[in-house]
């Protein structure tokens, strides 16, 4: 398909379609030595620590004013090629080095941010809204990481560096699925093989790389076991570590923050953005990206970011309880059972991200603007059923950003005047085992959740009293009877409903 430039304004033109000029490189975190990205790497090989992407043209952005930056990526949302329809609409800023062709695209990003029904605003006594990761192509927000590490895989493929390639992680649900969905469509090029700790995925996560033709292996324990076994296996054998430690990920997940920026017309005055923490590779890209867009002049001002955690698995929240920096210490907690799943992580990896971009972002904004909250497990659930009941479709963890923000208000870290952008992470369908234990009654004592009546939503089943009335696949009904039938059941409904 040819891009007919003459469509645009002139200034666009040259920059419209963008150019794998970039020069990315990994640097560590602990000892900032440098490596190239043609490499597969995922901790420094000097010191062990985790590693982030820079691009070495990255002083080029500053070149081109915020403001015509900001016409660049409102006008490339006209074009029509599949790989700048998603998150390389912000191709210099995500992938600089990628050309089109190497970019893969499954409909990932772009998802909708919704206003909290007026209800629920009430409610919670501030405007907010949701932005509905969980309309992505596996139904949560890993899919923004997985199409930027899967077309750095493919890029290397692409140029004859890696073949045969096989890729692993390991999950606590929501990766596998993604990892699984985007590999398998690069066909035979890769496979994947995916590490889930036996009974804590919700169904419909384990049907999800099952249904991709992944390798799936259910291990005893929890999401850090696994996380180990694949830590080792990928410093053993040469395979591709999709887990959020692969700094590609990271990379791709910043284009969450560009997207708010752009959806809310590039003003993030009086902004706070939420976001609940389980490894910790979302929230350190999250304002990275808002970093990234600030250097360059793309939004003037940073919005607060509050990252929430359950009581359950607070080990990020544990840290910054201590205010005083020097005195900090990371210790991981063993984790007990979450509703809020996909974040029951009591050793983040991407805890010397967090460290290191939240003294940042704290800095470039000359006074505390990065904050941590603590919920706990009925409040994650209440608040999740709660939005649902109100027109969202969030996942647990997005019940967890909801709490997070009660708790951020009544602890005064955010005021009435501010507006809220909460992480809805994953569809709620991914989720429905809890709100089903929740709704029978039977979310075992560990988690400590009374259920409320008033969120408990069953079905009722009404059928005839007379047995001989009953109609089903095998036995029809004469028309007399079925017309009985039908009246007595809609009776029995008006009354219920008071008609
Ligand atoms: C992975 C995941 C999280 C936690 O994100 P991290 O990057 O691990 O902190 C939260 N919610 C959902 C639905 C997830 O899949
Ligand atoms: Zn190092």
């Amino acid at each position: 398909m040819k891009t007919n430039l003459d469509l645009f304004p002139e200034e666009i033109r040259p920059y419209l379609i963008p150019k794998p000029e970039g020069e990315l490189f990994y640097r560590c975190l602990g000892c900032s030595a440098e490596f190239s990205i043609e490499k597969l790497l995922y901790v420094c090989p000097h010191c062990n620590q985790v590693l982030l992407l820079h691009d070495r043209n990255a002083h080029n952005l500053t070149k081109i004013p915020g403001t015509l930056w900001q016409k660049i990526f409102d006008y490339r949302k006209i074009l029509k090629i599949p790989a700048l329809k998603g998150i390389y609409r912000y191709h210099e800023f995500i992938g600089s080095c990628l050309p089109l062709s190497s970019i893969l695209y499954l409909g990932e990003g772009h998802t909708p941010v919704i206003e909290a029904s007026i209800h629920l605003q009430e409610k919670v006594g501030l405007k907010f809204f949701y932005k509905n990761d969980g309309q992505n192509p596996s139904a949560s927000f890993k899919d923004r990481g997985m199409a930027s590490a899967l077309s750095s895989i493919k890029y290397l493929i692409d140029q004859n560096l890696v073949s045969d390639v096989i890729a692993v992680c390991a999950s606590t649900g929501d990766t596998s699925a993604a990892a699984a969905l985007y590999a398998s469509y690069l066909g035979p090029l890769i496979k994947s093989a995916v590490l889930l700790p036996h009974g804590k995925v919700t169904s419909q996560q384990l049907s999800q790389p099952l249904g991709s033709g992944a390798k799936v292996f259910e291990i005893p324990g929890v999401f850090d076991d696994c996380m180990k076994i694949v830590e080792h296996l990928s410093s053993q054998y040469p395979v591709v570590l999709l887990n959020s430690k692969n700094p590609w990920r990271i990379l791709g997940q910043e284009s969450y923050s560009y997207e708010i920026a752009q959806d809310f017309d590039w003003d993030m005055t009086d902004k706070v953005v939420i976001v609940p923490i389980g490894n910790a590779g979302n929230i350190s890209a999250v304002m990275n990206g808002f970093l990234k867009f600030h250097k360059a002049g793309i939004i003037e001002s940073l919005p607060k970011i509050i990252g929430v955690q359950s009581q359950h698995a607070d080990p990020v929240y544990q840290y910054y309880l201590e205010p005083d920096k020097t005195k900090r210490k990371f210790i991981p907690v063993d984790t007990r059972p979450s509703v809020a799943q996909a974040a029951m992580i009591g050793n983040p990896v991407s805890m010397p991200r967090v460290i290191e971009i939240t003294d940042k972002y704290d800095k470039t904004s000359k006074h505390q603007n990065v904050f941590f909250v603590q919920v706990t497990e009925q409040s994650i659930m209440d608040w999740q059923l709660t939005a649902n009941k109100n027109g969202h479709i969030t996942c647990t963890q997005g019940g967890e950003c909801l709490a997070g923000l009660v708790k951020a208000l009544d602890q005064g870290i955010v005021s009435q005047n501010e507006t809220a952008i909460l992480d809805a992470t994953a569809h709620a369908i991914k989720f429905s085992d809890f709100q089903d234990l929740y709704f029978k009654k039977r979310i075992p004592d560990a988690y400590h959740i009374q259920p409320d009546p008033k969120y408990i939503n069953q079905p009722q089943l009404v059928s005839s009293d007379d047995p001989n009335l009953v109609p089903s696949q095998e036995n029809r009904l004469s028309k007399k009877d079925f017309q009985d039938f039908v009246q007595e059941i809609s009776g029995k409904i008006a009354k219920n409903l008071h008609l």
